[in-house]
């Protein structure tokens, strides 16, 4: 999962990144309101965490502005002001959820898990396709009834497929919910994790359609 980390506080931001990225997230993070605007024009995120008190252009003029395109990524905002109309107000800006810091990063994980199965229409965190199950909360895999070990990279890509079962993505759709800004990404990193996957699971599950894409087979 892509996420857009708008923050401009140094400390918090860093461990805000740090903590997301050990959870199995692909995070950017920007600094400023003009930022994340130019970011959410060329990279698609499926969540974005927003601070109201920013440089250039502040969190409520960023997040009403997407609105008004209607910009429909979720956003969770961030933030320092705990009075009932700023909250009031962030929520009818169009923010999907808040959080006041200070904020524990458990509580975070399980907001931005509500906001991931509310988009997805889940009722719960797992995903099921044939035999194939994810348990998105403890990243644990199985199929056909066996557990099955994935590298980090691994499960986002199959999440991915997961989350869209029966949809073509692209080489670059993967890469990018796989890679953030600035992380080297080998020209052939995703047909490795593909390999592996297939290698690990079942050779079949996981179709290659020759210069559109990857999909996930329904075999059972
Ligand atoms: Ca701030």
């Amino acid at each position: 999962m892509r996420v857009l980390l708008v923050e401009d506080d140094p400390m918090i931001g860093d461990s805000l990144r740090k903590g997301l990225r050990l959870e199995g997230f692909t995070v950017d993070w920007v600094e400023d309101g003009r930022a994340a605007e130019l970011a959410l024009e060329t990279t698609d995120y499926a969540l974005v965490l927003l601070d109201l008190g920013l440089p250039k252009k502040d969190g409520l003029s960023v997040l009403r502005g997407w609105r008004q395109r209607e910009v429909t990524v979720p956003v969770l905002v961030l933030t320092a002001r705990d009075a009932v109309p700023e909250r009031v107000e962030g929520l009818d800006s169009g923010a999907d959820d808040y959080l006041v810091k200070p904020f524990d990063l458990s509580e975070l994980l399980a907001r931005m898990r509500a906001l991931a199965r509310r988009r997805a229409g889940r009722a719960h965190d797992r995903i099921e396709w044939g035999a194939l199950r994810l348990d998105l909360l403890s990243r644990a895999v199985d199929y056909r009834g066996r557990p099955v070990a994935l590298s980090g990279r691994e499960f986002t890509l199959l999440r991915a497929l997961a989350e869209a079962p029966g949809a073509v993505l692209s080489r670059e759709q993967l890469e990018e919910r796989l890679y953030g800004w600035g992380e080297e990404v080998e020209s052939n990193a995703i047909e490795v994790h593909v390999h592996n996957l297939r290698r690990k699971l079942n050779p079949q599950l996981i179709r290659t359609l020759r210069g559109v894409g990857y999909r996930l087979e329904n075999l059972d």
